[in-house]
């Protein structure tokens, strides 16, 4: 199928921030790019982008909670592109809300979003994956939780370190078909996302990071994009931490 032309990849999360990223470094890498987003225009905003820079690219609205609107969405991808060979499962939200005053509807939120969302996209994916003879599948977790802990991020963390268990399993029972599943684990990348956290969080972040300076988003496209090519072949089930070292120091002193 799609080994005779181009590589498909669908991105969710892809109209900005780290999915954008990874959408951008696909399509440099010569795949055709599926930008997934709830907001078509933000979508198709991405697209533009990704075509005036040489790409090819088409944009999908879907909700990662909606698990119909994914299946339509993988249904476009086929048949735009005629198959789907790498899914990135990148879409994800970070409210803060304190553990003490946090709402079961904060928790729900967060938890349906980022990892019930990721399971919704890789099962609506995994027929189609199984049809291309390289399959891949990159989730985009975080070090916060699997690593890491950060005030107000209690949901969060537990979100994402959930979404590593998830790849462990589905790894070894996606085997069969040829498709490796791994994680990207991002430390903190500047996304408007991120942005939104305020300066003093953004300063102080980038003084805890050992390379001294937030990720950017092709950062972690790069990795993502590794995970789905012929030189990670073999890999399956891993974790790649991508973060300036920023989960090494033990102290201040440390970084001095
Ligand atoms: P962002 O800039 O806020 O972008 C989020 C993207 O996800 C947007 O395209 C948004 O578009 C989409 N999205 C949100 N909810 C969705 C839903 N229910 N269904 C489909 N798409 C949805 O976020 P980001 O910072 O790039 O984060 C992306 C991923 O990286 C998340 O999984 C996050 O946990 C992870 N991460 C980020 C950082 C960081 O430093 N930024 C660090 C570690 C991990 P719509 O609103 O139009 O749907």
């Amino acid at each position: 199928m799609t080994e005779t032309t181009k590589r498909v990849a669908m991105v969710t999360g892809a109209s900005k921030g780290i999915g954008l990223g990874i959408a951008r470094v696909f399509a440099a890498q010569g795949y055709r790019v599926a930008v997934v987003a709830r907001h078509a225009d933000a979508a198709e905003e991405a697209v533009a982008g990704i075509v005036a820079a040489g790409g090819e690219a088409i944009a999908v609205s879907a909700d990662v909670t909606d698990r119909t609107s994914l299946k339509a969405a993988v249904e476009k991808v086929i048949a735009a592109f005629g198959g789907l060979d790498v899914l990135c499962a990148n879409a994800g939200i970070f409210p803060a809300a304190d553990l003490e005053t946090m709402s079961e509807d904060d928790w729900d939120l967060v938890l349906n979003t980022n990892l019930k969302g990721m399971f919704n996209t890789v099962q609506a994916a995994i027929p189609a994956l199984k049809e291309s003879s390289a399959g891949r599948i990159v989730v985009t977790s975080s070090i916060t939780g699997p690593v890491t802990g950060f005030p107000g991020w209690s949901h969060y963390g537990a979100s994402k370190a959930g979404q590593l268990g998830f790849v462990r399993t589905a790894a070894i029972e996606m085997a069969k078909y040829g498709i490796t599943v791994n994680a990207v684990m991002p430390g903190n990348i500047l996304t408007e996302g991120l942005e939104g956290m305020g300066e003093d969080y953004l300063s102080q972040m980038a003084a805890s990071i050992p390379l001294k300076r937030l990720g950017a988003v092709e950062d972690i496209g790069e990795a993502a994009a590794f995970f789905a090519s012929p030189a990670a072949a073999y890999i399956t089930g891993q974790t790649l931490v991508v973060d300036g070292g920023q989960i090494l120091p033990e102290s201040l002193e440390a970084l001095a």
